[in-house]
């Protein structure tokens, strides 16, 4: 018989006791709140090449045979993430479209590790499953969306596309694909050229291939041409093709760009085709007064991608995908028949997409839209739109920036040295050259952070705020910067020829 001692402890090189849990958590907490404090006063990057991060990290290190303390692992990575990071919670950080991170987001998931529930089965996880689906709920009720809808949580915007695609594919695909395969189903899906690259991925994994996507163009405000889409379709069926799936964008990631999704669900009726809307990044747009016109449709979509970690300004990840018609999501996912527990339809979210186990996501999104509810985030985004106009209104009136698109809360725009008039390829490739280098040291300067778009063939600086830390002063003080930086790198990069 072992001894009572040695039989009911375990020492585990893995287990930090209650005690000195707590004390680690407090002084890691109390780091987080100092960042948190400080990033105004931080650059938004220090613009360090890999090189240089490597030989802060220790790259080459190999893996310890002995274990090290916790506490002072938590303060190193600390140390390293505080010092070398890119923050997007920046008041000045508007790349891409990437939020700033809700605090009550990152509390969440400490909490939801900590807890730990398994989403992918609702008896591993009942509490959890129930929160996903209660968000999920409340996103399509942001969205005018029916909340009987089918949805999910997944990593971002691509995998939310991919499982609206994936829908889209079984529901329309007119035979057994997920048991026979495409066979010679001449499978095609609509979208326009400012479609983002999920769409690529999405054919490709689908097994349809990306020959299978019509790139359909776009009118003078970046959103698809109706017609040609309507003369695609009809083509393809003449040809023996078969027409499937429509993508609406309700805001294209180059510029904002919202397609008219009243005539997109119009066609897809007429044609019977699913109706899916990328609105990764503007569907939650949908919510602010103002705004709300430009969605007029949407709540006709077969299925919507948005992302929680872009406009709920969740941590990441967390991106989200509806589906009108829940059973269609089962139909395209499900290898188990319904589950019931009490009597009670139980949600399996492994039946709902692609992944088995499945991480606690719902959990920081939950708690960001209570704290704020619904009127602050209308009140949010409607901020982050306004400070975007702003922004269009003070680069109009600087003569040396040219003022591109506004739409949603993307702005783009260009510098233009004072004596060079537009126009031209010369002049024109040296605009592109010098707004790309522009932007690079902007970049590397750490004082504001913007990244690119092609605006009409042309290099663009892109402001995206999706941000609840930026204030009226901090875009003020982007045309003057852009200004300054554009004029300095005119001056050491300009080629002779267009010197006066
Ligand atoms: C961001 C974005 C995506 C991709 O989303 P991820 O969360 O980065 O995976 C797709 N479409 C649009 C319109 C987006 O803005």
């Amino acid at each position: 018989m072992e001894g009572e001692s040695n039989g009911r402890v375990r020492v585990s090189p893995l287990e930090i006791d209650p005690e000195q849990f707590r004390l680690l958590g407090h002084e890691l907490i109390d780091r987080i709140a100092k960042l948190l404090e400080s990033l105004p006063t931080r650059p938004v990057t220090r613009g360090e090449s890999p090189l240089d991060i490597r030989k802060a990290l220790d790259a080459d290190r190999g893996l310890p045979s002995c274990g090290e303390d916790p506490g002072q692992l938590l303060h190193r990575a600390a140390d390293l993430l505080f010092d070398h990071s890119l923050f997007n919670g920046h008041p000045r950080f508007w790349g891409y479209i990437t939020s700033s991170a809700t605090p009550i987001g990152a509390l969440g998931e400490l909490l939801a590790a900590a807890v730990n529930p398994n989403v992918g089965a609702w008896p591993l996880s009942p509490m959890a499953s129930e929160i996903e689906a209660q968000t999920i709920r409340w996103i399509a009720e942001m969205l005018g969306y029916p909340q009987e809808c089918g949805g999910l949580l997944v990593s971002g915007g691509n995998m939310a596309n991919i499982v609206g695609f994936l829908a889209a594919r079984q529901a329309k695909a007119g035979r057994e694909v997920r048991t026979a395969g495409l066979g010679d189903a001449r499978l095609r899906v609509y979208c326009s050229k400012e479609t983002h690259t999920w769409v690529q991925k999405a054919a490709d994994i689908a097994g349809m291939g990306t020959d299978a996507i019509r790139w359909i163009a776009t009118n003078d405000r970046m959103q698809i041409d109706v017609s040609a889409l309507r003369q695609q379709i009809e083509a393809d069926r003449a040809a023996g093709e078969r027409p499937i799936l429509v993508v609406g964008n309700a805001g294209t990631v180059s510029t904002g760009a919202v397609d008219s999704l009243t005539d997109l669900a119009a066609i897809c009726r007429e044609f019977d085709l699913w109706f899916h809307v990328d609105g990764a990044y503007g569907a939650m747009a949908a919510i602010v007064p103002e705004a709300s016109p430009q969605f007029a449709g949407l709540g006709g979509a077969d299925s919507i991608a948005m992302d929680p970690h872009k406009w709920l300004y969740a941590p990441l990840e967390a991106g989200c995908a509806l589906v009108r018609n829940r059973e269609k999501l089962r139909d395209a996912f499900s290898y188990h028949p319904p589950y019931y527990h009490f009597e009670t339809e139980a949600i399996n979210y492994y039946d709902l997409g692609p992944q088995n186990s499945r991480g606690f996501r719902a959990l920081k999104v939950w708690l960001a839209l209570q704290q704020a509810g619904r009127d602050g985030y209308v009140q949010t985004i409607a901020e982050d739109i306004r400070l975007a106009g702003e922004l269009f209104r003070q680069i109009a009136q600087t003569p040396q920036l040219e003022a591109l698109t506004q739409s949603l809360s993307i702005t783009t725009f260009r510098f233009i040295p004072r004596d060079l008039k537009p126009g031209g390829d010369e002049i024109e490739g040296y605009l592109d050259q010098l707004n790309n280098e522009l932007l690079t040291r902007l970049q590397n300067s750490g004082e504001a952070y913007l990244s690119n778009a092609i605006v009409r063939g042309r290099f663009a600086l892109r402001a995206c705020i999706v941000n609840f830390r930026t204030t009226q002063a901090d875009i003020e003080a982007l045309p003057p910067l852009i200004v300054r930086i554009g004029e300095k790198t005119d001056a050491e990069l300009r080629p002779a020829p267009l010197r006066r």
